[in-house]
């Protein structure tokens, strides 16, 4: 259970973090939210937190958007993280929600001239269950928001009313998730993570201005793909029935980690299990997060462990 969270300021108990129901943001939608993960390494008994301060970069981006003044550096907003799940003390995985809020307490939508607040809080997120069997997606009948309306490069929460629509209604149909086409037609990306599609050896992904999230979790598979595993990487526009035609796809995320499609619209992706390409990446992802590659431990920020008085 959570005990503690970052709030006006301080970490307190995550009983005393509560906000007003005037507060602006909630009931506007005008804020931004990140979401990081901590991995646990049993054998070092440490939890790792993965690319920290790209992710604060991030959310400080989104924070933009929104015309946010946020007095904390993406160094600061680090610090308390570590600062926070120190006194929090997980000994598992742990997913991190830090969120940037208009917490003015007034009637009347606009960003400019408001106070911007930041709180943080954990959670435990279990360990990582296999999905071998793959994802069954369908092509969602929502359209992704736009650029031009909200902009999805940032996470902007109110934008998630989006991945809500797409996941509720992909759920009911019998799906695992959806793939969401923006107004030109083209694959934006699933309900909350980044597509992957590979085609004769090589990634293929949508670019972010066909309205995808600058994912970090995907630009760091992009990365390692490159480096790693002599795998070539292309973005570019990609139709819903050249999926159909895929070798091998997956989908990359924070929460969704690295998780291979096994079918869209009932059409098999692939051989509609786990591909070579997709099982290599994923399993050098997670030698990565955890800590078991020493040419990457400069994505991971480790928590030190407080010692019982
Ligand atoms: N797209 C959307 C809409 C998301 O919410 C997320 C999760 N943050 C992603 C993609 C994956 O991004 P990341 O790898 O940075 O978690």
């Amino acid at each position: 259970m959570t005990k503690y969270a970052f709030f006006e300021g301080e970490i307190r108990s995550i009983h005393d973090a509560k906000i007003s129901v005037m507060t602006q943001t909630f009931n506007y939608g005008t804020g931004c939210f990140g979401g990081l993960r901590g991995y646990w390494n049993q054998e070092r008994e440490q939890v790792y937190v993965f690319r920290i301060l790209d992710h604060y970069r991030r959310f400080l981006h989104s924070g933009k958007i929104l015309m946010a003044h946020v007095p904390y550096s993406a160094q600061d907003l680090a610090e308390i993280t570590i600062e926070l799940l120190s006194r929090e003390g997980w000994r598992e995985n742990c997913y991190v929600r830090p969120l940037l809020y208009k917490a003015d307490e007034t009637i009347g939508v606009r960003l400019d001239n408001m106070r911007d607040a930041v709180t943080i809080f954990s959670v435990a997120m279990g360990n990582y269950l296999p999905r071998e069997e793959g994802l069954r997606l369908c092509t969602s009948s929502w359209r992704r928001v736009d650029d031009t309306a909200i902009p999805p490069r940032g996470k902007i929460t109110g934008a998630y009313i989006n991945s809500a629509l797409i996941k509720s209604e992909a759920h009911l149909n019998g799906f695992d998730d959806a793939l969401v086409l923006n107004q030109d037609g083209h694959i934006a990306e699933a309900s909350a993570a980044n597509l992957v599609m590979i085609r004769h050896g090589k990634l293929i992904v949508p670019p972010i201005s066909a309205n995808a999230l600058e994912g970090i979790t995907l630009a760091s598979i992009i990365h390692l793909a490159q480096h790693e595993l002599g795998v070539a990487c292309e973005a570019r526009e990609i139709d819903r029935t050249e999926l159909y035609y895929a070798d091998e796809a997956f989908l990359c995320g924070t929460g969704a980690q690295v998780v291979s499609i096994a079918s869209l619209d009932h059409r098999t992706v692939g051989s509609g299990s786990e591909g070579p390409i997709t099982a290599a990446i994923r399993a050098l992802y997670f030698r990565v997060v955890r800590g078991e590659e020493p040419k990457y431990m400069h994505w991971l920020t480790p928590v030190p462990q407080v010692v019982p008085a």
